[in-house]
This record gives C-alpha cells, structure tokens and sequence, in this order.
C-alpha cells in the first residue's frame, strides 16, 4: 500500500462527510410527512371548527323553522276562535270563550318570543361562520404554499442525493475493498465517524489520548492504524 495510505485514508474522509451529507438528507426525506402533516394541522383545525359551528347553526335554523310553523298555527287560530264568538249561545259560554282566546293570544306572544331568541342566535352563528369560513380559507392558502414549499425542498434533495450517490460510487470504488467494508462497519456503529482526524496526540472519536509511538505511526501513514480505545481509524493531516 505504500503511500497509497495516505490517498486512502483521504477518500475516506471524503466518503464519511457525503454519508453525513446522505444521512441528514435520509434524515429530511424521513421527516417530510411529519413535516407535512404539521403544516396541515391548523387547517385541520379550522375546518373541523368550521364544520362544528355550521352543524349547530343547521341544528338552531331547523327549531327556528319548526318555531315558525307552530306560530303561523297559533296565529290561525286566533281568528278561527274569534269568529265562533257570534255563535255563543249563554254569558257562560261566552267567558269561557273569551278566556280561551286570551290563552291562545298567550300563547302566540310566547312562541314570537321564543322565535325572536332563536333568529337572533341563527344570526349571530352566521356572522361567525362567516368568520370561520374566512379563516379556513385562509389557512387553505398558507397550507398550500407551505406544501408547495416542502415539496419543492424535498424534491432538491432527492436530486442531490441522486448526485451525491453517484459521486459517492465513483470515490468507493477508488478504495480497496475490505477497507471500504470495515469503514462501513465503523460508520455505522461509530455515530457517523469511522475515519477520525488526531487533535495532538488524542482521537477525536472517542477524546482519549493515545501513546506517543501510536501517534507516530499515524504520521508514518504507512498502514491504517487504528485508535487502541474506540477502533476508528486515525489520521493526523492529509494537506
Ligand atoms: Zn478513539
């Protein structure tokens, strides 16, 4: 391997900062439904507030309809019984008629009463669902342009990452084969740092310092060394 080392060691540099690269990108990707799903959320919100007022506005407008119907019967039979007056024989008769009109007079006021509550009730929930239908559509805006947004940022990324693991492809095969296999098994047991510069005489991987002859084969950089503590492979300068 001779000094080919030292230009080993440097594509796997090269190749440890596109995997972090891959990985952040993976980790993007991953969260794009989450992502996407939270930007959903306040129109979710809207509509489902929307959609609760206009049940009870439907719910107040039908016992306002029925109110009505049962005062137009109220109103009718005002007169109905107004007019049977003239056909009262005794004063008997005629009192107790009158007290019977006087209750269905009662009556009627009642039901107006009860009606005017539930008109002014029927208009103030229009008024705001009206409110929420702006909302809604407002929050319909911001969501989609949030989407587009996050579409359009996934979409770059899956383009990179197209690049990226071609680029990557191209520099592993470059490099020997078990050492590509053991950088891998180091990448991924090592949280993303299987090749790990030397700051002094200590492994940035794992912090420990090593023994001054370790170090000194490192600069050699005639064979991979590895740190004695975490196993990660030691380089100390690749200017
Ligand atoms: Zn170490």
């Amino acid at each position: 391997m001779e000094n080919n080392v030292k230009a080993q060691i440097s594509l796997l540099v090269q190749i440890q900062k596109m995997d972090l690269d891959r990985t952040q990108q993976k980790d993007e990707q991953d969260d794009f439904p989450e992502k996407l799903k939270e930007a959903e959320q306040p129109l979710m919100e809207a509509r489902a507030v929307f959609t609760a007022l206009k049940a009870s506005l439907e719910q107040v407008d039908k016992v306002k309809k029925d109110k009505e119907l049962e005062l137009q019967i109220a109103e009718e039979k005002i007169p109905k019984l107004k007019s049977r007056l003239t056909d009262l024989k005794t004063n008997k008769e005629y009192h107790a008629h009158l007290q019977e009109i006087e209750a269905a007079e009662k009556d009627k006021d009642n039901i107006e009463e009860q009606l005017l509550i539930l008109m002014e009730e029927s208009d103030v929930m229009k008024k705001d669902l009206d409110l929420k239908a702006s909302v809604m559509e407002a929050e319909e805006k911001k969501f989609y342009s949030e989407k587009k947004k996050l579409e359009n940022g996934i979409h770059q990324i899956s383009e990179s990452a197209k690049r990226l693991e071609e680029e990557w492809q191209v520099l592993a095969g470059q490099i020997e084969k078990d050492l590509l296999e053991d950088y891998k098994r180091l990448y991924s047991s090592r949280k993303g740092l299987a090749v790990s510069p030397l700051k002094g005489n200590i492994c940035s991987g794992c912090h420990f310092s090593l023994p001054p002859q370790l170090v000194a084969e490192v600069k050699k950089e005639e064979k991979i060394i590895t740190c004695s503590y975490c196993h990660r492979m030691l380089y100390a300068n690749l200017s």
